[in-house]
């Protein structure tokens, strides 16, 4: 038998349809878990379980001492933190997140897509997603938000790169330093990307890390606006002026505005 041109056997065309039906079906269902999952996050009535597995970022032996003294202490301010701010918008909820520290991971998480399409990103938070879901050593209530932490000692990498919060997706990759000094600002990159997993957008310039007005400030209504003294957590940073902005040292600097409030179910009316 002669083909006049390159033909496809019938049985591949199937396979390829029935490949696209099987991952349109896995990302319905991944799509429906994630939607269940941030109706219970966001509701604010029962604390929401999060692990933090710390992994140390480069081979740093600094690094490795850093990531194996960390404790379930080490995170607790970023629990009273959200714990103040959810009382704020009349959320009486005692504890809205226990943090818990599982043992250090000695394997990395798969990175982000440096510029991914929209289909690149989907497949790459679905293999995070199966990755985490087997690299879980934690021990007690299963977590409802999973964030991988990759400490990095500050001599080796002056700049860490971006971190990722999944946007309802329950898991994150956060880039923090591994230094004592660094402790209290690793806690508000933490914060921020804990929140993108609860529902939160960024409230900044992509381009230029300016917080936008009014939705990305901690005080909008202020007089006079500039320069701004905290940080909207998703803003990210401190106005100072319309072209510089800092960043917060402490979550005592940082809260929580109301676009991001109502984001994360903690504000409901308009
Ligand atoms: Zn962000």
């Amino acid at each position: 038998m002669r083909y006049y041109f390159a033909p496809v056997a019938p049985h591949r065309i199937m396979f390829k349809k029935l490949r696209i039906l099987i991952l349109l079906f896995i990302l319905a269902t991944v799509g429906l878990g994630a939607w269940r999952a941030n109706a219970r996050i966001t509701a604010w009535d029962n604390t929401v379980h999060v692990a933090i597995y710390p992994i140390a970022g480069d081979n740093s032996p600094a690094s490795a001492r850093f990531v194996a003294e960390l404790n379930n202490e080490s995170f607790a301010e970023i629990g009273e933190w959200l714990q103040g701010e959810s009382n704020k918008y009349g959320k009486t909820v005692l504890q809205p997140v226990a943090i818990r520290v599982a043992p250090p991971l000695l394997e990395k998480p798969p990175m982000p897509p440096p510029s991914a399409s929209a289909l690149d990103a989907i497949l790459w938070s679905l293999k995070l997603r199966w990755w985490a879901s087997r690299h879980d050593t934690i021990a007690g209530p299963r977590p409802a938000v999973r964030l991988f932490v990759l400490f990095h000692d500050p001599d080796l990498t002056p700049a860490v790169p971006h971190s990722v919060g999944l946007d309802k997706g329950q898991v994150g990759i956060v880039h923090a330093y591994a230094s004592r000094l660094q402790r209290r600002q690793n806690a508000v990159v933490i914060a921020h990307e804990m929140l993108h997993t609860f529902g939160a957008s960024d409230k900044y310039d992509l381009g230029t890390l300016q917080p936008l007005y009014p939705q990305g400030y901690a005080e909008p209504q202020r007089q006079p606006r500039l320069p701004q003294v905290l940080a909207e957590i998703m803003g990210g940073r401190i106005a100072i002026d319309e072209h510089a902005a800092e960043m917060p040292e402490r979550l005592q600097e940082t809260v929580i505005g109301t676009e991001t409030a109502r984001e994360i179910g903690l504000l409901k009316t308009r």
